[in-house]
């Protein structure tokens, strides 16, 4: 039997144990290309296009997907439909029914709402992290990984030496990485889910440096060929002394061939990777300023490499999709060059800079957007929050690029740790993935921490839901993310966290609007309010696991607001940095202590990056307050 529907036959035997008590549930898994017909009249990819049909009635029957992937899917949609819940990647976020298998009865023909719907590596993470949400992950109706760089070294590294944490420390090699990377991989490819890889890091390897992650490096000590790097403020040099950040000169055609030579090399050493991402530097303004690379803008010398790549991989006669991105700098249009082959590309557009305190849509549609891009001035380009903005880019491109495409963003990259409640957030991540389709976009792979289900799982929940298809509305989802997680006590958590949303505002966190008088007086009477909420939470009686976790990571999140508030309280009120110093050291301290055991689902040290980052900046504060 084929792994993947072996796999998916497993797992359908162990869950239906688990919800009747019967052992092997007498349910046929089969793969029906001839489902195309069915779901799809012309556009269809064999690679991205699920599709599933489940007929059970009373614990018998079929469940037939138009690839093994939608098999698996269709499993895990079979006991969603019945009443389960995969709240996070922990045996204590399943929340599974109690069932007679004469109840197990799901019709169901399946259609997922958007082709592309990916997870990208992000944070700080374990193996087992990893592991564990590629396991949840097609839980929640995903079909895609993405493991970012040549070998995602450094997410693991973060780990594993508990950078930035005093209280720990470890260590972690390349041959850990490499072992731990051939563990993840089979697991994607178990369940046949779409394999993304790379990204950045391709400049470096034209040079013929290795990059593991953002580090700093000593370009001396480094035999890489300098000449083909861009020249910025007048020496050809790593960028920032960081290499990953660093464009290569791509007037010269020595550094376009090496660059394509790196990608070529490394297609085909890797033929298990499903979809190629041709990313060239991080960072912006950052672009060569030589005379060589002054005849075309950046968007052009993109493309132009990215059609020479094109050309140098149907001569290898490599049909893998690349995927190039739409940011920074690359969110101009370029104005000469066009794609010569465009089925080989999908355009991923990654607004990096806007803001989540609104969604891109309005009212549900897209909204009308006014007059000419911004002028284009190298190396001087400035950063745009507003959606509109940003989105007035994809439209240009959109006209000269008509294949395939998703959007690659960052709700629950920073801004998870910025909406305290996560409610506010929630909301622009729903109302983002419904409008998907309306921007003219298939979809949506995330780029976020893979521990992102604290203080609550809702942000993952919705964005699942709204991605794979169903949920309309926001509250009714939210509503049902709350029951599956609080059971009895899902009014009052809804509640609490709707408190936490109001008191610490996502705008005025984000520094979108001063920290006024208002927000002092909020911080001021957050403690008795806090301690009205642990009291009831300390009180509750859970009916289950899930229950029981909810309301733990609740009362652990009460534990953090608490001196959070504080220390808001005192930067609205300009309090020495020293003092905020002092108190922030303290948290440090309850954050890594408490860490252990909330680790799956908190990203610690994204939690302490960011935090430490707000309460060290100057943001705006009303000086009424
Ligand atoms: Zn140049």
């Amino acid at each position: 039997m084929d792994k993947t529907i072996k796999f998916a036959k497993s797992e359908l035997d162990g869950y239906y144990e688990k919800i009747t008590g019967n052992k092997n549930a007498a349910i046929a898994l089969s793969v029906d290309p001839g489902l195309r017909t069915k779901f799809y009249s012309e556009e269809y990819d064999a690679l991205f296009d699920d599709a599933f049909v489940i007929d059970v009635r009373g614990g018998k029957g079929t469940i037939a997907g138009i690839n093994r992937r939608s098999v698996l899917l269709g499993v895990y949609k079979f006991f969603t439909a019945l009443g389960c819940r995969f709240l996070n990647p922990t045996p204590e976020g399943e929340r599974l029914v109690r069932l007679a298998p004469g109840d197990c009865t799901v019709r169901l023909d399946f259609k997922p709402d958007n082709r592309h719907r990916g997870i990208t590596i992000e944070g700080a993470v374990s193996a087992e992290n990893v592991l564990d949400i590629i396991d949840w992950a097609p839980k929640a109706g995903f079909s895609a990984y993405f493991l970012q760089f040549m070998d995602s070294f450094t997410f693991f590294e973060r780990w594993y030496t508990h950078e930035n944490n005093e209280y720990a420390s470890g260590e972690y090699t390349r041959a850990q990485n490499a072992a731990n990377m051939k563990k993840i991989v089979r697991a994607i490819k178990l369940r046949d889910m779409i394999y993304h890889a790379v990204g950045h890091g391709w400049t470096c390897e034209a040079v013929g440096y290795r990059a593991a992650g953002w580090h700093k490096v000593d370009e001396s000590v480094i035999g890489c060929k300098r000449e083909l790097l861009a020249m910025t403020g007048g020496e050809r040099k790593f960028f920032g002394g960081i290499p990953l950040n660093t464009h290569l000169c791509y007037g010269n055609p020595e550094a376009r061939a090496s660059f394509t030579e790196s990608v070529a090399a490394y297609v085909k050493r890797h033929s298990e990777v499903d979809v190629l991402h041709v990313w060239l530097a991080d960072n912006y303004n950052n672009f060569c300023e030589c005379e060589k690379c002054a005849e075309f803008g950046p968007p052009d010398q993109y493309v132009r490499l990215l059609n020479e790549l094109d050309a140098r991989l149907t001569a290898d006669g490599s049909n893998v999709k690349i995927v190039f991105l739409i940011y920074y700098e690359l969110l101009w249009p370029p104005e000469v060059f066009r794609f010569e082959n465009p089925g080989r590309f999908i355009m991923m557009f990654a607004p990096i800079t806007r803001t989540f305190t609104n969604s891109f849509l309005q009212d549900g549609r897209m909204p009308a957007l006014a007059g000419a891009l911004p002028e284009f001035r190298l190396n001087e380009i400035k950063l745009l929050t507003d959606t509109d903005a940003n989105l007035a880019f994809l439209v240009e491109w959109q006209k000269l690029f008509r294949g395939d495409s998703f959007v690659f963003d960052y709700h629950l990259m920073w801004d998870i740790y910025k909406d305290y409640g996560n409610l506010s957030l929630a909301r622009t991540v729903f109302e983002d993935m419904k409008g998907l389709n309306a921007l003219g976009t298939r979809g949506f792979i995330s780029c976020q921490l893979q521990r992102a289900f604290f203080p609550n799982g809702l942000c993952m929940y919705v964005l699942s839901r709204a991605l794979f298809g169903g949920g309309e509305d926001f509250s009714a989802l939210a509503g049902e993310y709350f029951s599956a997680a609080f059971g009895q006590n899902a009014a009052l958590a809804r509640e609490f966290f709707e408190t936490v949303s109001g008191l610490f505002d996502y705008k005025k966190i984000r520094g979108e609007l001063p920290l006024d008088k208002a927000f002092a007086k909020g911080m001021e009477e957050a403690p008795a309010a806090l301690e009205f909420y642990r009291a009831a939470f300390q009180n509750a009686r859970p009916e289950n696991a899930a229950e029981a976790q909810s309301l733990s990571h609740a009362l652990i999140f009460i534990g953090f607001l608490e001196p959070l508030a504080d220390m808001l309280c005192l930067k609205a009120r300009n309090a020495p940095k020293e003092l905020l110093q002092e108190k922030f050291a303290r948290f440090e301290k309850l954050l890594y202590e408490t860490e252990p055991e909330i680790q799956s689902v908190l990203d610690g040290y994204f939690y302490q990056l960011i935090l430490k980052g707000y309460f060290e900046a100057d943001v705006p504060v009303d000086a009424e307050a």
